[in-house]
């Protein structure tokens, strides 16, 4: 008798999944892959082709996994591209930082967001930019602080809040450290420079 391979049993798609499937979430693409036993196609999670049936889906971890199960990419949502480069990943990084650094943004959560390990992201970041993601946020608040003080009238203790950082004399502090001045002498300096143009 010729010998068989025991089939491994499909993956069925988690709640979650099925959701992010649903959905058309991209936030989940890379994450995981779906197959449609009907039409022997796999697609990306954000993919906008018809909802398949929930009992037709299988879940692969990734496009060769797929590939090796006979399934074929979709010509739509293109899984089988390859995974952004680093670099890439890094700059979405930093856009996500720039856009929500008034919230507090623990490693763990950027790494929710953009789907990588918390280790990964550190080592790869870090690599690319010459600084840690903690740091480089940092860089980003005292910047944004930088701006408002001296383009407002803000109390310190709100620009601080303004900025994601809820303790005002960890600001004051870190505000110091990276400009050399406290917050009330950059504001002052600044506001003696603009007494000086305009006289
Ligand atoms: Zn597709």
């Amino acid at each position: 008798m010729p010998h068989t391979k025991s089939p491994i049993p499909p993956v069925l798609p988690t709640q979650e999944q099925w959701d992010a499937i649903i959905q058309n979430d991209s936030a989940y693409d890379g994450t995981f892959f779906y197959a449609v036993k009907t039409t022997g196609i796999y697609c990306r999670p954000s993919c906008k082709s018809k909802p398949p049936l929930q009992q037709h889906v299988e879940i692969f971890p990734s496009p060769d996994r797929a590939a090796a199960a006979q399934f074929r990419p979709c010509k739509r949502c293109k899984p089988e591209g390859r995974q952004l480069p680093d670099e890439e990943w890094v700059l979405q990084l930093t856009e996500l930082i720039q856009q929500r650094y008034a919230e507090p943004l623990p490693l763990q959560e950027l790494a929710d967001r953009i789907h990588g390990s918390p280790y990964h992201i550190q080592r790869t970041f870090s690599r690319i930019m010459g600084t840690t993601p903690a740091e480089y946020t940092q860089q980003i608040r005292i910047q944004q602080a930088s701006r408002l003080l001296t383009t407002t009238k803000l109390p310190i203790t709100e620009v601080a809040a303004a900025v994601g950082l809820t303790n005002a004399s960890h600001f004051s502090t870190l505000f110091r450290k990276l400009t050399g001045k406290t917050p009330t002498e950059y504001r002052n300096l600044s506001l003696e420079k603009e007494a000086l143009l305009d006289e």
